[in-house]
């Protein structure tokens, strides 16, 4: 493992939306200002009041005003990142703030826009441009995608997304999402093309997209394997890994009024965020020598970009009007406070799990065993040829043959076959001399024979497609490295590299050209006069005393905060604490005491899932397996007789090995069912059938024939439209003609009930 010695901050860099339409309708006032040159961004406090209060300000590594082009943010924040995960740094970009203030635009962007393509798509294209101008190396491109929703995982790229999936951690590699899947993508195409898909089922599951994606975390992994031959000969394998993170959005859930399920949702949605806040508190905080990580499955996942061995940048999104401003203030401090956080970046390489070594060893594997297929087949082919020649002498240097021939070969080789084949099936038919009854045999064992080939063929061919579309995925560079346009395009892409780093480093000047200034400015003073002295020295109060004044509010912003996050979990607690009564007040109250002491008993916490589970039912308590069998002699399973053991001694005959041949404990059986879920009927289908099973109160019936057949004349009223006895549904001709007629003669003028449709003809 190559380490790289010094630590470095996580990268913050803040971006302000412009004025969307609405807030330029209503007038809302700007309250933010974005110095550029000084990565500063300052905020008004918008109330009358505090007009002549000083602004914030806050200062970050960069900042990006309403103008900032998504390029712009690409080439200095960015592609630095991107490219050290192309050299096998594992890399993360965050974007954080507030809702409807630009994450998914920073990170995603307008996604067929080129000047408007966010972090994703550019990455994409960044990553294979550096692919197809590399040389002498291997790469392998995979991509997943996850959401994080109300602390649940959901693979956006499976094919069942009613699934949860669980993290797990493992020494060597840390913790990973177990059965999350991963595509290998050979193209830009191919990686959007997954995107999309994780996309869509991302609204999938969402009633309300926008209130859906505002409450989960997405994130898109891809992972860059690369391998080269290193100085010692041996191939070498690096893996990058790039996490493109879109956070839901930071504003404050309100959890007020709400119960049960409600408020277990309010209070999980922003479990993550607060657990990502405390977490950096704690990295930042150099006391603390506990990081709670494994408080939510957000930072758990993502432990290694906060204080690990990744390169992390943080995006903070804010709005500019007056009404987010406290919003925004929040946001500002806590990517503050993560400007300080410490991460050790260190290149990964060769680990254990790196799927290209693999695929190396795979396609080595298959193509072994096609060349042993060939060199059978040369074989047979020149011992074949020596039968025919002379005497078969020259066989042996035959199967010196060089490899490549191999693949012209081939071919020849079927087809020579085939038509050999071809010709001894001719020569049969038209050999008269053959019995009927010999002639089928031969034919039937001609054909047979032509048929292994043709499936020998297949599997040789088989083979083939399969080790050709595993080497299509690995991805090699240096076909146009001299392809002029591609060269400028570099260049072009260098330049604005340096553009990029020349700002940056104007920037940091001119930081400490402001930080430095009052000092200096004490320093070269000499003061002609007492007078001048006072002045200057007033001067410099004031701007002290202001600064004073800006810490002081600081801290008292902070207080306010602090006191507000606690009445939030003071009332979180309060009515986590109100539902936990409620719960033990029917335990004790509905619950035997029996039975809640065998629950109590069985349950136990599942350490890795983090879950009260039960343990199965047993006979013996506090053991999940069946209970074993009594021993009665030492060494034996089953209770032995006295002349059980003594013929076991005598001689060794199966019938007194009184072991047990099949295994005879009981396992308790698993579910196997599926919760019944109601089939969905589209809307159409719907009405059709409701149209289908309705009563049939509409229907009219010609009874007009009946007297002559059923004695008297039923009432007249009933003659002419029927009423059917209500039913869910219709009947057919043959049942509602049942011979049991209701109308016996003994009773006329009885209801006619039921009643014949008339459909069947008398
Ligand atoms: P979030 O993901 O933080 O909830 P969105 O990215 O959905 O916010 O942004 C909300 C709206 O603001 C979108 O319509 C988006 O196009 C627009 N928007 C955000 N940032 C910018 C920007 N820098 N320039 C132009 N439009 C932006
Ligand atoms: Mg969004």
């Amino acid at each position: 493992m190559s380490k790289s010695k010094s630590s470095e901050s996580v990268k913050v860099v803040v971006r302000c939306r412009p004025m969307n339409e609405k807030e330029r309708a209503a007038k809302f006032e700007r309250v933010v200002t974005v110095d550029v040159k000084l990565g500063q961004i300052m905020v008004r406090n918008p109330r009358e009041a505090s007009a002549s209060e000083p602004p914030k300000v806050f200062t970050f590594d960069s900042v990006y005003d309403s103008n900032s082009k998504q390029i712009d943010l690409y080439d200095e924040t960015f592609r630095p990142l991107v490219e050290s995960v192309l050299l096998g740094f594992n890399g993360t970009i965050f974007a954080y703030g507030q809702t409807g203030t630009g994450k998914t635009y920073t990170m995603e962007g307008v996604r067929n826009d080129p000047e408007r393509r966010g972090v994703i798509p550019n990455s994409f294209e960044h990553i294979f441009t550096h692919i197809s101008r590399s040389q002498n190396q291997q790469y392998l491109v995979r991509a997943s995608y996850l959401e994080i929703y109300q602390e649940e995982i959901r693979d956006l790229l499976s094919k069942d997304q009613a699934r949860r999936l669980e993290l797990r951690e493992r020494p060597d590699t840390g913790v990973y999402v177990k059965d999350l899947s991963s595509f290998v993508t050979k193209s830009v195409r191919e990686i959007e093309h997954v995107m999309n898909v994780g996309n869509q089922n991302r609204s999938v599951g969402a009633t309300n997209m926008n209130e859906h994606s505002s409450r989960s975390h997405a994130i898109f992994v891809i992972t860059v394997e690369c391998s080269e031959l290193g100085v010692d000969g041996e191939n070498h394998i690096r893996v990058g890994k790039l996490n493109l993170v879109d956070l839901a959005g930071s504003e404050r859930q309100t959890k007020t009024g709400a119960q049960g399920e409600r408020l277990k949702e309010a209070t999980k949605i922003n479990l993550s965020l607060s657990a990502l806040g405390n977490v950096i508190s704690a990295l930042v905080d150099g006391r603390s020598s506990h990081i709670p990580y494994r408080d939510s499955k957000l930072t758990r996942l993502l432990q290694d970009s906060l204080g690990g061995n990744a390169r992390t940048v943080m995006v903070a999104n804010i709005g500019p009007a007056s009404y987010n401003v406290e919003e925004t203030l929040t946001t500002l401090r806590y990517s503050n406070r993560a400007k300080n956080i410490k991460n050790k970046p260190r290149v990964n390489e060769d680990p254990k799990d790196a799927l290209l070594r693999e695929f190396q060893e795979e396609i080595a594997r298959l193509k072994e065993q096609l060349q042993k297929r060939s060199v059978k087949k040369k074989k047979k082919r020149q011992r074949r040829k020596a039968g025919e020649g002379s005497d078969g002498e020259d066989g042996e240097d035959g199967e010196t043959e060089d490899d490549d021939e191999d693949g012209e070969d081939r071919g020849d080789y079927w087809r020579e076959q085939q038509e050999k084949l071809e010709r001894e099936r001719k020569a049969i038919m038209e050999d008269h001399s053959l019995v009927a009854d010999e002639k089928a045999r031969l034919l039937r064992e001609k054909e047979r024979k032509m048929e292994d080939l043709r499936k020998e063929k297949e599997a040789g061919e088989m083979l083939a497609a399969k080790v050709k579309a595993m080497e299509s995925k690995l991805l090699v560079g240096g076909k146009n490295i001299v392809d002029h346009t591609n060269e400028q395009q570099r260049m072009l892409e260098l330049k604005r590299q340096e553009i990029a780093e020349q700002k940056r480093r104007e920037r940091e000047m001119q930081q400490q050209v402001e930080s430095r200034d009052e000092e200096t400015l004490e320093l070269k003073e000499t003061y002609s006069s007492l007078q001048q002295e006072v002045d200057i020295k007033t001067k410099k109060l004031k701007k002290l005393f202001a600064k004073l004044q800006a810490v002081k509010s600081e801290i008292q912003d902070t207080q306010e905060a602090h006191i507000k996050d606690r009445q939030d979990l003071e009332q979180t607690q309060n009515e986590l604490t109100r539902d936990l009564k409620l719960k033990h007040l029917i335990i004790e109250n509905f619950i035997p005491l029996e039975e809640k002491n065998k629950i109590v008993n069985r349950a136990f916490l599942d350490e890795e899932d983090e879950h009260w589970k039960m343990k199965p039912i047993t006979r013996i308590e506090d053991d999940h397996h069946m209970m074993t069998r009594p021993l009665s002699a030492v060494g034996y399973r089953r209770p032995l007789s006295h002349h059980a053991r003594m013929a076991m001694m005598m001689k060794p005959d199966m019938r007194y090995k009184a072991e047990n041949i099949l295994m005879v404990d009981m396992d308790l059986p698993a579910r196997t069912t599926k919760v019944y879920q109601e089939p969905v009927i589209a809307p159409k289908v719907a009405a059709a059938l409701e149209d289908a099973l309705r009563d049939e109160d509409e229907i009219q019936v010609d009874a007009s024939g009946f007297h002559s057949s059923l004695g008297p004349t039923p009432p007249a009223s009933a003659s002419g439209s029927l009423k059917k006895p209500k039913s869910g549904r219709p009947r057919t001709g043959k049942k509602s003609s049942t011979p049991t007629s209701p109308f016996s003669p003994s009773s006329p003028g009885s209801p006619l009930y039921p009643q014949s449709r008339g459909l069947v003809p008398k």
